[in-house]
């Protein structure tokens, strides 16, 4: 009887541990996703929405490839 109870202790203590574990994880996904906006640079060329760490950053904004980088300063910088 003694055993059984220890048994249904444990069990419950796991059980506990992992709905802990879910819960804690749900949590850092959603302080994540609010977060995104912050970590986000629009590309002047094309306004497409970019993670930071993916643009490239210029002098003179952020762009999401260096293609539009390109095209966007020779738009902007002639030189006649
Ligand atoms: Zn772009």
């Amino acid at each position: 009887m003694f055993r059984t109870l220890i048994i249904i202790a444990a069990v419950a203590f796991v059980f506990l541990i992992i709905k802990n574990r879910l819960s804690r994880k749900h949590g850092q996904q959603q302080y994540a996703s609010s977060k995104q906006s912050d970590d986000m640079a629009r590309c002047l060329q094309c306004e497409t929405y970019i993670p930071k760490k993916e643009a490239i950053i210029s002098g003179t904004g952020a762009f999401c490839c260096k293609q539009h980088q390109r095209e966007w300063e020779n738009s902007h910088t002639r030189r006649d």
